[in-house]
């Protein structure tokens, strides 16, 4: 039976170090605060947004709440992002997606500070990653590579394949795993031969937001699969891209859906804003 990678326990360990962190930066005048900004009443975001202030008081930083109605204006949307902006006692921002179909998101995510965009999806942040500069990681892919190190698995000289090319997963998780040396494939709807590509895998790492869709049909036997994916399967549970149960008997560790990825995901977010601190002097 492969190893079940445990995010809750992973992300509960990081959230406490962060703890320590800000306790620290607080004893030394620094008080962290990000400002949160939901339009609308999305209820997924509704969950999002909660949990994302939970994880602040968890970890002692302060988080400002904006909830704007669905009417807002995109000029409005960006006046508050630009005051936002300039505010010394605010750390970083984040704006909930999907925002109503009447604002531009690109238009909004371009202009957070990118010494504030925590989410990591400024293009500056997408471009200082890509060089190898310093700046705000994707929230999702960072999780994805502190489950694999404090898992003990390693990454350098690894076949890696990455299913999807989305600018907030697939895309950064390809940059980051080449960072950490592996050698990279990513794959997408338009790849010819997905199985045989997926099979070449030390480490697969899926994100296609297609409910059990791997199978063990695509993992080589004692692989590390990692799965990004929450989906709602037929009877409405929530499950993963992988087929769980399928390729748990073949690969070597696999992440569960959920408690693997999706709370690594706000750890990482809260390591964002205790990073901003250093990013910002
Ligand atoms: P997107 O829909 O933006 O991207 C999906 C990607 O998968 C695309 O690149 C698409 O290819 C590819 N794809 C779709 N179908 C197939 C297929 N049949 N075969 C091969 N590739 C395919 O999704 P996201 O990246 O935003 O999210 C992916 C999943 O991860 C979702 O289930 C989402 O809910 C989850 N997620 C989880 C997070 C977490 O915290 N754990 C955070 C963010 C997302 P193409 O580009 O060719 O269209």
């Amino acid at each position: 039976m492969a190893q079940i990678i445990d995010g809750k326990a992973i992300s509960l360990a990081i959230k406490d170090e962060l703890k320590e962190k800000a306790a620290k930066l607080k004893a030394e005048g620094t008080e962290v605060t990000l400002a949160v900004i939901q339009v609308g009443n999305n209820p997924a975001s509704t969950v999002y947004v909660r949990n994302k202030k939970k994880g602040c008081e968890y970890i002692g930083i302060g988080s400002l709440s904006y909830e704007l109605p669905e009417e807002t204006t995109e000029e409005e949307l960006l006046s508050l992002i630009r005051e936002l902006n300039g505010r010394k006692d605010v750390n970083g921002i984040l704006v909930q997606l999907p925002l109503p179909a009447h604002i531009d998101e690109n238009k909004v995510i371009r202009t957070i500070n990118p010494k504030k965009d925590v989410d990591g999806f400024h293009p500056e942040s997408v471009g200082a990653l890509c060089i190898g500069q310093p700046g705000f990681v994707s929230c999702t892919p960072a999780g994805v590579i502190e489950l694999l190190k404090r898992s003990g698995i390693s990454i350098e000289g690894k076949e890696c394949v990455i299913l999807g090319r989305s600018n907030i997963v697939g895309k950064p998780m390809a940059l980051l795993m080449l960072r950490e040396n592996a050698t990279v494939t990513v794959a997408h709807s338009r790849t010819a031969n997905l199985k045989e590509v997926a099979k070449r895998a030390d480490i697969l790492i899926a994100a296609i937001g297609k409910p059990k869709m791997i199978t063990r049909e695509y993992v080589k036997e004692g692989a590390v699969v990692i799965d990004v994916g929450i989906n709602r399967d037929a009877d409405n549970k929530l499950c993963g891209d992988v087929d769980f149960d399928d390729v748990a008997e073949i690969c070597s560790a696999i992440t569960p859906v959920p408690g693997g990825v999706g709370p690594m995901t706000i750890a990482m977010l809260l390591n964002n804003c205790i990073q901003s601190v250093e990013l910002q002097k």
